[in-house]
């Protein structure tokens, strides 16, 4: 078409319309060259018109080939779009669709040909199921509307057939349209799969408390106005022994088969909601109220109290439930679930297997709560931690073998806070991870800059081992600092290998082959410690103190000491005394043959500033020795 208008030369020559450029028509400008005007006699014209079609015909075939290039990059470009397109002209007739409009609609190439009717196309899509939840006729009259408004319109249109299409409309001038189709269905359940895992514990398969306000919204727009709305808050007691005795996955366990039971006790109206660590949320709908509220908590804490058997363990844990009353149905979601969650402190306070209804009166109580939590946030923020360090000493050349790092927090008020104090609230509250990186970011500075290349040990929560980065940490604290790995040790206790999972294993695997050291602290203090020694090659044994307390006090402390002794140089591990007091029983480790030890005897933890001054001083002492 495009091309039959170049040779179409009694348009361009009497016609009215003029090329719009003569330099860029070939066939104006040879008229131009000949001095021919339009305004030439006819015959005269027309040989003209000859002489210029022989000149200008081998330019013609150029622009020709140049345009079927043209036309068939453009096929190839709007046939591999990933959208359907297509125009229609003024009279609904298809000019033009690409096959991936055909595809989306199940048609076959031949039947989105041009000229080809919108109706006859909607008709043909109806045939193949690929058609809305609407009739035939209704789905042309809303076609047409759209058409007639001229007025761009975006649509998504879910099929018959399960696909989910986006539809862009573009009016164009002669009331004709261009439309883009878009198979979105994949990106929607992607969408969807993305909102139920945002809303729904990954755990137990409970909605979350993201969830919660949503439902009570929900509940309160659609129940019946007078319907009393109860929210019951409880959580699991003892879990935490549980999760520390057993190990986590039996932990995870006890959570969904309470999970489950907890369902079983609510009716299918009311909804179950996991809020957190080991606490959960009923919302109970419609229900005579408080009556039926406190069968419900009756019937939870029954559920709950028989003993559960989870593989070989059989735990009995219990609950205490909290409720709050909206009787009038008018009170905001979140307001209520603070409610509840008040009372539930104070369903603890009165005692295990109770309920409790809130009062206000709780406000005061729960946000006192909530004050050591909010102190250490704080303290986070402002970075009011400092690391102190305890010298480590060869049991027989008191030799300098490295310093450990140990936290501290200096409080305002409190004065400096010793880690036993605040590191359980912050494993509890989840600030260990951040914590735990300063801690190990600035051992490894500090170290880097001591006078020699003394190791430095640093101390892990088992929670920082659920960091998914723990390892990307710390190799990134020893490039940033400078320092060797052979310089670090890390120190973990026995309490993290009850989640002897194949992941903690690997985690110290991947730690190990950067070339620091890995020691097993508190040695002894576990349930299985010497299986323990099985499942990691540690390079040191650290007794835990107790048992160096005990020497010369209790009479097994020496032969548990003989023994691992042994034990670690059986399995090519260096064993460690902390806790040295007296020159008793720093005389019987030296007896023992135990490698290396720390403990009051030789030195309080000290502040960061003074341990250069404390290493030269060490250095310069053995000088003189030497
Ligand atoms: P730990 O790792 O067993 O650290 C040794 C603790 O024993 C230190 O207490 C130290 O001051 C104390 N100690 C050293 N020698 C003697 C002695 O001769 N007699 C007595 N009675 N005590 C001695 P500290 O600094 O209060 O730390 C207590 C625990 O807090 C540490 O036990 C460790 O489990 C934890 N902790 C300390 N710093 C950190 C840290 O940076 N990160 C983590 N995750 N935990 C830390
Ligand atoms: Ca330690
Ligand atoms: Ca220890």
């Amino acid at each position: 078409m495009f091309l039959d208008n170049h040779f179409d030369t009694s348009r361009r020559v009497f016609g009215s319309a003029k090329p719009k450029s003569i330099r860029a028509d070939p066939f104006a400008r040879c008229l131009t060259a000949r001095k021919v005007s339009i305004d030439e006699p006819v015959p005269r014209l027309f040989s003209a018109c000859a002489a210029a079609r022989t000149r200008v015909l081998p330019a013609f075939g150029r622009a020709a080939r140049e345009l079927q290039i043209q036309n068939h990059r453009f096929d190839v470009a709007l046939n591999n779009l990933t959208q359907g397109v297509c125009f229609f002209d003024g009279t609904q007739r298809l000019i033009l669709a690409n096959r991936r409009y055909a595809e989306i609609y199940n048609l076959s190439a031949e039947s989105v040909d041009p000229g080809t009717t919108l109706t006859e196309i909607v008709d043909l899509r109806f045939a193949s199921g690929a058609f809305p939840e609407m009739s035939r006729d209704e789905y042309l009259a809303w076609r047409d509307s759209i058409a007639v408004s001229a007025e761009p319109n975006d649509t998504i249109v879910e099929l018959k057939n399960g696909r989910v299409i986006s539809i862009h409309h573009r009016p164009m001038p002669d009331h004709g349209w261009v439309a883009t189709h878009e198979d979105i269905t994949e990106r929607r359940e992607a969408e969807a799969r993305l909102a139920y895992i945002a809303r729904h514990d990954a755990l137990t398969g409970l909605p979350n408390r993201m969830l919660l306000p949503e439902r009570m919204v929900q509940e309160s727009e659609h129940g019946t106005r007078g319907d009393s709305l109860a929210v019951l808050c409880l959580d699991l007691d003892h879990f935490k022994n549980v999760n520390d005795t057993c190990g986590h996955p039996v932990g995870d366990a006890l959570l969904c088969a309470a999970a489950y039971r907890l369902r079983a006790a609510v009716r299918d109206e009311d909804t179950v909601v996991r809020l957190g660590g080991n606490e959960f949320a009923i919302v109970q709908i419609g229900a005579e109220q408080p009556r039926q509220a406190i069968a419900l908590a009756d019937r939870l804490i029954e559920a709950l109290g028989r003993p559960f058997q989870l593989g070989v363990h059989q735990v009995t844990v219990g609950t205490s439930v909290d409720i709050a009353l909206d009787t009038r149905r008018g009170a905001d979601p979140e307001t209520l679930l603070k409610s509840a969650d008040m009372a539930l402190y104070r369903a603890k306070a009165d005692g295990r297997g109770t309920y409790r209804f809130f009062e206000p009166i709780m406000n005061a109580e729960v946000q006192a709560r909530h004050a050591p939590e909010t102190d250490l946030r704080r303290a986070a923020a402002n970075n009011e931690f400092e690391l102190f360090f305890q010298l480590i000493l060869d049991t027989q050349t008191y030799a300098l073998n490295g310093l450990e790092a140990l936290v501290r927090w200096r409080h305002q008020e409190r004065g400096l806070v010793p880690p036993m104090e605040f590191i359980p609230l912050a494993e509890e509250i989840g600030l260990i991870v951040p914590l735990g990186d300063w801690i190990v970011q600035e051992a490894c500075r500090q170290a880097a800059s001591w006078p020699r290349a003394t190791p430095v040990a640093v101390n892990l929560s088992p929670a920082q081992f659920e960091n998914p980065r723990l390892v990307a940490t710390i190799r990134g604290a020893l490039k940033a600092s400078g320092l060797a790995a052979e310089r670090l040790k890390l120190e973990i206790t026995e309490s993290m290998l009850l989640q002897d999972t194949p992941a903690t294993l690997r985690i110290l695997d991947q730690l190990q082959s950067l070339g620091l050291s890995i020691s097993l602290d508190d040695f002894g203090t576990g349930y299985s410690s010497i299986g323990y020694l099985r499942s990691f090659p540690f390079d040191t044994i650290k007794i835990d103190r107790s048992f160096i307390r005990d020497l010369g006090v209790k009479p097994d402390a020496l032969a548990i000491i003989h023994t691992i002794v042994d034990l670690g140089r059986a399995l090519g591990m260096s064993v460690f005394a902390e806790g040295v007091e007296t020159t008793e029983q720093l005389a019987t480790l030296q007896g023992e043959r135990c490698s290396e030890v720390q403990g009051y005897l030789f030195s309080q933890p000290l502040p960061a500033a003074e341990v250069a001054a404390l290493i030269a001083h060490l250095d310069a002492r053995s000088r003189v020795a030497a």
